[in-house]
């Protein structure tokens, strides 16, 4: 048996890097999954690759009325979720003096609008025990150049995964955060303009262990914070960075 047999997940941006590969994970694990995206044939791509016990719904985290879309058609076909994984999210450099109005309200919206109402409308279906992790990012807690907007709103999930912790502990729904460091990603190579060997060597000497990391890493991780093995575990950041934050 999986340590996810018989678990309803919903995980926003699951067609590529670690929603995707988490997907993956928990269908190992034995869950029943729900992925999410804005393009249909990502998504139609990462469903089939998947193959089995996944269902994908175009919609975009940042629009409201998508959400409550998505919530629609899990609780038609499955009526309930025990887990919630709040990934979709993107990234920019931009520098301090250069910031934009648009490019801020893009990645709050997106970012912390879309977690936030991903778990404020998931709430009816979440059955009481339920878990939910947020994705968050190293850079939650560290002060890397050109990197303020989207670092605040890594800060802001961190937040809300212990005031949410407080307002659901009456239904004993568990909330943590997930906080990767440098993961080899698509999101990651569109941030860094790089990819390959290229991408490592950007990242690589500044982790304690030597490389960049990988999506299923984070999966891994996120499965078990998912699964009763973390029953004691809640409001809490596990950080998956190879060390980087960590000394
Ligand atoms: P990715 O770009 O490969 O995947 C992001 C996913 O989110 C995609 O499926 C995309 O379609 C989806 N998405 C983006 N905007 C959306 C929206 N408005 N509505 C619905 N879906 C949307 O990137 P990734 O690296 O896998 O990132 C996943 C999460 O991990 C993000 O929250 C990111 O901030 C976080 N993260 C990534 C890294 C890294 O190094 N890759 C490090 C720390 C945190």
């Amino acid at each position: 048996m999986g340590a996810l047999t018989d678990k309803v997940a919903l995980i926003t941006g699951g067609s590529t890097g670690i929603g995707f590969a988490t997907a993956q994970q928990f269908v190992a694990d034995g869950a029943y999954v729900f992925i999410t995206a804005r393009r249909q044939k990502e998504l139609d791509q990462a469903v089939s690759t998947i193959g089995k016990n996944i269902t994908g719904i175009v919609g975009d985290v940042s629009k409201p009325a998508d959400l409550d879309r998505i919530m629609a058609t899990i609780e038609k076909q499955k009526k309930h979720l025990d887990i919630l994984f709040a990934n979709a999210g993107v990234a920019t450099y931009q520098r301090l003096g250069e910031i934009t109005e648009e490019e801020f309200d893009r990645h709050f919206n997106i970012n912390v609008k879309g977690a936030l109402f991903s778990v404020q409308k998931a709430l009816p279906l979440l059955r009481d025990g339920a878990s939910i992790i947020l994705c968050s990012s190293v850079v939650g807690s560290k002060g890397l150049g050109n990197n303020s907007v989207y670092s605040a709103t890594k800060a802001a999930l961190r937040s809300f995964a212990r005031t949410f912790t407080t307002d659901l502990k009456e239904r004993k729904i568990r909330v943590n955060v997930v906080s990767p460091g440098a993961i080899k990603t698509p999101g990651l190579e569109n941030l860094a303009g790089a990819s390959g060997d290229k991408l490592e060597a950007l990242f690589a000497n500044t982790v304690p262990l030597g490389r960049i990391g990988r999506p299923e890493e984070i999966a891994k991780a996120v499965s078990f914070l998912a699964s009763d093995a973390a029953s004691y575990i809640t409001g809490a950041e596990l950080f998956v960075d190879g060390g980087f934050a960590q000394v």
